[in-house]
């Protein structure tokens, strides 16, 4: 179909809004437009987050020499004609917007050529107008060419992240659609270094594999699920392989990657029961619907999609995830060991707090600790000491926290950081947007006390850790790690976050038994720290019971 201009009544049906935020956003319309295209291979470069440079090129249709201007005006395209297709939306773009808004935003140049014409075109634009027009040589597609976004808008560049942040975005875009057309063979390079490359072969493992490692790919199960109002496909990772942030969920509805509240829920109830709290499946996830069930109009980065039926799709999806889970047989649960086996229905200990707000010592928090003297543990979970006035009920886990993180931040700035090197290196293997967070936080990481090193292929090799981080799930705990900081700002945040996490994941956990003398230890080692009364994530360390108020409740005095 040639390029026209939509008429201004079908122009006027278009959810519109800002669609350039951020480099990633100016790639994902550029891929968008290689893949109407009906390209095959698709080639991604960027330079610094995207600011500097951004070139996309593919093997596509090309752009026809005499529409090449027209692309350029706003609502100019060639998917389009009338309402009625605006009805029936089978390829990504459809607006005629995106050029043009890249356009007003940075300078562009377009070669392309098409198979019918002998040699490709040429143009550069400033400001939107086209300043050169050249013949050139080109094998047949299309390559666009994005310099200096933002540069005449300062206010939008304030807003943009730092450079790797700007990369994270970008490496998980090309991700996302690198597992939603296995076909295509991707690539995306940063500052020269290559990040992704999907084989393209038309299978959705080997793209897994090629975004999230072998190793994930090989465990995925299988979905597929086609009675009913959807057709629902993909691959879906096992409770084991669960991951502590949502980042690991994707969906495309009629190949297009959306966000979509509904389909995490309907993954989320599917693996009810299968994860313990704060984990998230990992899943890619195909719905093919009829167009005319959807509505891809609705948000201006086509982000998000309106079904029709939402409570069918919702059921289809939930289903299909249901039947592979159930066709596999999954090992126990990881989920945490029941409190006081035997005793689950007792609760009189709740009672006593119900009535009134227990005081919760951390609204003090500089108030020194006095010295308890241990009576024991309950359920695993909880020390019960007793204190000069009362007793006193410490979350075990939370006071470790607590007495790792200072220990962390004091060996950091000291420079005294303790290190234990591996005997046998361990390899990680990282999603593009992990590598990203990676190499953003690897000067913090060294400061810590990790020695890192690239292995290929998004491979990395962990030589040394941190002498005070539990040397049995370090890859856990590193991509715990980069989940949680994936997209998050400065280096001084970066400091806390680390000494954070490495203090949570090193911390010794509910359920787990100790000895008096291991209570006794805990308990003294609070005592030296500088807040002991709150975790580093604020909550309380222990709940007080004044003397005062246990003879109050005991009606020992009015
Ligand atoms: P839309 O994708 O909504 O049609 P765009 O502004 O993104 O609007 O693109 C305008 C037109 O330019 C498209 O309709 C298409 O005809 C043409 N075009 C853009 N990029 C390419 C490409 N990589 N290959 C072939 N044609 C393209
Ligand atoms: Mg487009």
């Amino acid at each position: 179909m040639a390029i026209k201009i939509l008429a201004s009544e079908v122009a006027s049906k278009i959810a519109a809004g800002e669609v350039i935020e951020r480099p990633a956003s100016v790639i994902k319309e550029l891929i968008e437009n290689c893949l109407d295209a009906a390209a095959t291979q698709i080639a991604v470069e960027a330079q610094g987050g995207g600011v500097e440079l951004i070139k996309v090129s593919d093997n596509g249709t090309g752009i026809a020499s005499s529409e090449l201007e027209l692309a350029f005006h706003r609502y100019a395209t060639s998917k389009i004609g009338d309402l009625e297709d605006l009805e029936r939306i089978s390829s990504l773009g459809f607006r005629g917007e995106a050029l043009p808004s890249i356009a007003a935003v940075a300078d562009v140049e377009v070669l392309t050529k098409t198979p019918s014409h002998p040699t490709a075109d040429y143009i550069c634009l400033r400001n939107g107008e086209v300043v050169r027009r050249e013949t050139r040589a080109r094998a047949q597609g299309t390559t666009v060419t994005v310099n200096r976004l933002f540069r005449h808008f300062p206010a939008r560049l304030k807003f943009l992240k730092s450079t790797s942040t700007e990369n994270g975005h970008i490496a998980n875009l090309v991700s996302q659609y690198a597992l939603a057309f296995p076909e295509v063979r991707f690539s995306l390079t940063l500052d020269g270094r290559g990040s992704i490359g999907s084989p393209g072969d038309g299978d959705l493992r080997q793209a897994v594999s090629a975004i999230y490692g072998p190793e994930l790919a090989q465990v995925m199960l299988k979905i597929e699920h086609r009675d009913g109002l959807a057709k629902v496909s993909g691959l879906i990772g096992p409770p084991a392989s669960a991951r502590s942030s949502r980042n690991w969920l994707s969906f495309f509805v009629n190949r297009r990657w959306v966000r979509s509240a509904l389909l995490i829920r309907a993954t989320t109830e599917a693996y009810r029961g299968l994860l313990p709290d704060g984990k998230h499946p990992v899943v890619v996830i195909n719905v093919w619907l009829p167009p005319q069930e959807l509505d891809v109009n609705i948000h201006p980065a086509k982000a998000e999609v309106k079904f029709c039926h939402e409570q069918a799709v919702f059921g289809e999806v939930r289903k299909a995830i249901e039947q592979a889970l159930a066709r596999t047989p999954i090992p126990a649960s990881p989920k945490a060991v029941p409190f006081w086996p035997g005793y689950g229905q007792w609760q009189s200990p709740r009672m006593i707090m119900d009535n009134e707000p227990v005081f919760a010592v951390a609204q003090l928090p500089t108030m020194e600790l006095p010295v308890l003297r241990i009576l024991g543990q309950m359920a695993g979970t909880y020390i019960i000491a007793e204190g000069p006035d009362g007793l006193y009920l410490i979350d075990q886990h939370a006071a470790h926290e607590r007495i790792l993180y200072d220990r962390i931040l004091g060996q950091l700035s000291r420079r005294e950081v303790e290190v234990q090197g591996l005997l046998e290196p361990i390899t990680m293997e990282l999603s593009p947007r992990e590598e990203e967070t990676l190499r953003s936080i690897m000067e913090s990481l060294v400061e810590f006390g990790f020695s890192i090193e690239p292995f290929g292929n998004r491979s990395y090799l962990i030589r040394a850790i941190p002498a005070l981080m539990a040397a049995a799930d370090i890859v856990d705990t590193v991509t715990i790690l980069l989940d949680t900081l994936s997209g998050k700002g400065g280096r001084d945040s970066w400091e806390e976050k680390i000494a954070q996490s490495l203090a949570c994941h090193g911390s010794i956990r509910a359920g787990q038994q100790l000895s008096s003398e291991e209570m006794s230890e805990l308990v003294k080692q609070l005592e030296q720290t500088g807040q002991p009364r709150a975790c580093p994530h604020g909550r309380s360390t222990m709940i007080h019971l004044s003397s005062h108020r246990l003879e109050k409740e005991f009606g020992r005095i009015g």
